[in-house]
């Protein structure tokens, strides 16, 4: 998430992130039964509606209560999102910090979503190929400062963010300088406006990853994990 919020008109949003109907042929590539979908060895999942931004932000207005909610549910499963020294040890987001490598770069993620970020690499090694290749340059995750005003609690503090390639796919609808990339003035859906392929996005989503360029801010770089990360491998 880029430095600041604007206080956006949010609109409706019809962009159903979630479509497991299209991609029949997850079920012949992975295994499949009572216990759920598995591909690369983590769960199909999507990113649960509850924590979406979207559905406590709405119109510029926050929902106060189902926002409390969504900071609730990730701070007993991620710890708390402030430094190390306010809390006993080992019980803030960021002492459960692990640095891996994604697509060759190296980035520090909470270690409990790494199994869900590996397998959107194996998935796009597989899939974005050709004119889905996409070769980020710069990512960013983990984040010891909020860069939202207000109440709101960035999924960076948590370690459940990515950002990729700030400068290709940018959040067009932050404040400035974000809206004067170039890239912001082209027409049509939001995928128009990230240089990310569409094969991207999916591999993130279908591992319950949310992302952010189908929130009213455009963060086109952004994705977070939204699943349930107790059950990424089983
Ligand atoms: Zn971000």
């Amino acid at each position: 998430m880029p430095r600041a919020l604007v206080a956006a008109a949010v609109g409706l949003v019809t962009v159903g992130a979630w479509d497991l109907a299209g991609e029949p042929s997850a079920f012949a590539k992975g295994h499949s039964g009572a216990r759920g979908v598995f591909e690369y060895g983590c769960r199909v999942q999507p990113p649960q509606k509850f924590l979406e931004r979207r559905s406590f932000l709405q119109k510029g207005m926050i929902d106060t209560k189902k926002q409390a909610e969504a900071v609730r549910w990730r701070t007993e499963r991620y710890g708390f999102p402030d430094d190390d020294t306010a809390h006993a040890a080992g019980t803030s987001s960021h002492s459960q910090a692990k640095t891996v490598h994604f697509m060759g770069l190296p980035i520090s993620i909470h270690a409990k979503i790494a199994p869900a970020l590996a397998c959107v690499e194996k998935r796009l090694l597989k899939t974005a190929t050709g004119a889905s290749r996409y070769k980020p340059r710069a990512i960013g995750g983990f984040r010891e400062s909020n860069t939202y005003r207000g109440v709101e609690v960035s999924n960076h503090l948590y370690g459940i963010a990515i950002d990729i390639d700030p400068d290709k796919n940018p959040c067009c609808k932050c404040v400035e300088p974000w809206p004067n990339n170039p890239i912001c003035k082209n027409p049509g859906d939001v995928t128009k406006r990230t240089t990310l392929p569409k094969a991207w996005i999916k591999a993130f989503e279908r591992f319950g990853f949310d992302w952010l360029g189908n929130d009213t801010l455009e963060d086109t770089m952004h994705f977070e994990f939204l699943g349930d990360p107790d059950k990424i491998t089983k």
